[in-house]
């Protein structure tokens, strides 16, 4: 496929709303002296000082300071946390908010980035769903804290589903693929695709969510390995890249 060098994948779904900033990186920007190429996370052996300029240069293009950053720790749980100011969240995979000047972003490679927003409440989430999360119904977890903390209505609700591991490259086992409906079984049964971004759809459409309100992205960042990091294609020495939600001041 082709696709326009851009360091930015930004959703179309928010883009009536000025009150919303929105993207994902790519790994389209600046190398590190020790191989990463645009690379957000300070946990996979880079340079902190260049990840340090790579989330200034990522953010700044959403007039977003590093200082307004709310950051899960990410374990693969299916926890939602509500949060009311910046800072590092420990024991949980999702934020929500209403605060605004408050960036919710999370780090992936591979794993499915959610954005949503509820433009009536004016309530923003963010979800990192693997297969683990996607599993244990996380997003559906982050539309019920919604309703519970802020009387979200979830056909008001508009979900962005980011780039990540595409049913055409992420074969699973078969413990794996039992835990999934939305799944490719070659009649071989050799191996097993399962589809995260459809699954996570499906749970957001079962909690209410309008099929149209749900928009998809096609790119999987296991193909795109000029545009994305990707854990299972390139293991430990894979880069991240970071979603990010923020509603303005
Ligand atoms: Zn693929």
């Amino acid at each position: 496929m082709t696709w326009i060098k851009k360091t930015v994948i930004a959703p179309k779904i928010f883009s009536g709303y000025p009150e919303i900033r929105s993207g994902m990186s790519t790994k389209l920007g600046r190398k590190s002296q020790a191989g990463f190429e645009m690379n957000l996370s300070y946990k996979v052996g880079d340079d902190p000082a260049t990840v340090e300029i790579n989330r200034a240069t990522f953010f700044s293009q959403f007039e977003i300071y590093n200082s307004e950053l709310a950051i899960p720790l990410q374990f693969h749980s299916a926890n939602v946390c509500r949060v009311d100011k910046p800072g590092e969240y420990n024991n949980c995979d999702a934020l929500i908010t209403n605060a605004s000047g408050v960036a919710l972003v999370i780090t992936v490679a591979d794993c499915v980035p959610i954005l949503l927003f509820d433009p009536i409440q004016k309530v923003i989430g963010i979800v990192h769903a693997g297969w683990k999360g996607t599993a244990n119904a996380i997003v559906k977890r982050a539309i019920y804290k919604m309703q519970e903390e802020f009387k979200t209505e979830t056909e008001n609700v508009l979900a962005f589903i980011g780039p990540s591991a595409g049913v055409c490259c992420y074969e699973v086992s078969e413990e794996v693929a039992v835990k999934f409906e939305n799944k490719i079984v070659p009649y071989d049964k050799a191996k097993i695709f399962v589809d995260l971004k459809k699954e996570n759809a499906f749970q957001l459409q079962r909690q209410g969510v309008v099929p149209g309100n749900i928009e998809i992205s096609e790119l999987c960042t296991i193909c795109e390995k000029q545009l994305f990091h990707s854990y299972r294609r390139d293991g430990k020495s894979a880069g991240r890249m970071m979603a990010v939600i923020y509603l303005k001041p």
